[in-house]
């Protein structure tokens, strides 16, 4: 049950998590993309995440425990323009350290903007995932702010930019008009063995 998710502790990069010990999946996703509205509607909680009015201004990993086996990962949003080429940098260098060494992390759940999907940094952290053999599930925010039709046509365009990686999916998602939280509960509880 996801409603039981609380903040457990944050930390600027691996070394500083907890023991590397049970299930992590962890949501990644460009600044503004609904990450955090994504996690608060997953959870019921209009609070676990903050949804940050200032992109990019996180840069640290946020844990949300769900048991004493099973965690949520919040990573820092990345791509916001005004971060210097350094921040970049260590954003990447922190996210493969994660993904290489993280035992516990078992897939990756990355949120893109329905209207704005497959970033270079999407690139980036999809590439990495593959390398590390991390599956990852892919959620199209924001779906309201399309009609029908264009939903359908971008979650299809989606399936097919996935096509080659049999460790990827896809979904539409919308935290305002509640949908697809239910696929998105679905794909966790596989992750976490629930
Ligand atoms: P984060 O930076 O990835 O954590 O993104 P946030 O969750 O803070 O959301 C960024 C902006 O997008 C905020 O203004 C939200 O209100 C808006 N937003 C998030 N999810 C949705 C959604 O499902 N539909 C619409 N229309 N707006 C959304």
């Amino acid at each position: 049950d996801y409603r039981q998710a609380h903040f457990q502790l944050s930390a600027p990069n691996r070394h500083l998590l907890p023991p590397d010990k049970g299930i992590e999946v962890a949501f990644s996703g460009r600044s503004n993309a609904g990450k955090s509205s994504a996690l608060n509607a997953l959870t019921g909680q209009s609070n676990l995440a903050r949804t940050s009015k200032t992109p990019g201004r996180t840069q640290l990993i946020n844990l949300f425990a769900l048991d004493d086996e099973r965690r949520l990962v919040d990573l820092p949003g990345y791509g916001y323009a005004k971060v210097s080429h350094t921040l970049r940098d260590d954003w990447q260098q922190n996210l493969a350290d994660y993904l290489f060494h993280r035992q516990a992390l078992k897939g990756i759940v990355l949120l893109m903007d329905i209207r704005h999907p497959f970033t270079e940094h999407d690139e980036v952290l999809l590439d990495l995932a593959e390398k590390t053999k991390k599956p990852v599930h892919c959620v199209l925010t924001k779906a309201d702010k399309l009609k029908f039709g264009a939903r359908k046509t971008a979650l299809l365009t989606a399936q097919k930019q996935l096509a080659g990686k049999p460790e990827c999916s896809v979904q539409l998602f919308s935290a305002t008009e509640k949908i697809g939280i239910e696929d998105l509960a679905a794909k966790l509880d596989q992750w976490f063995l629930l």
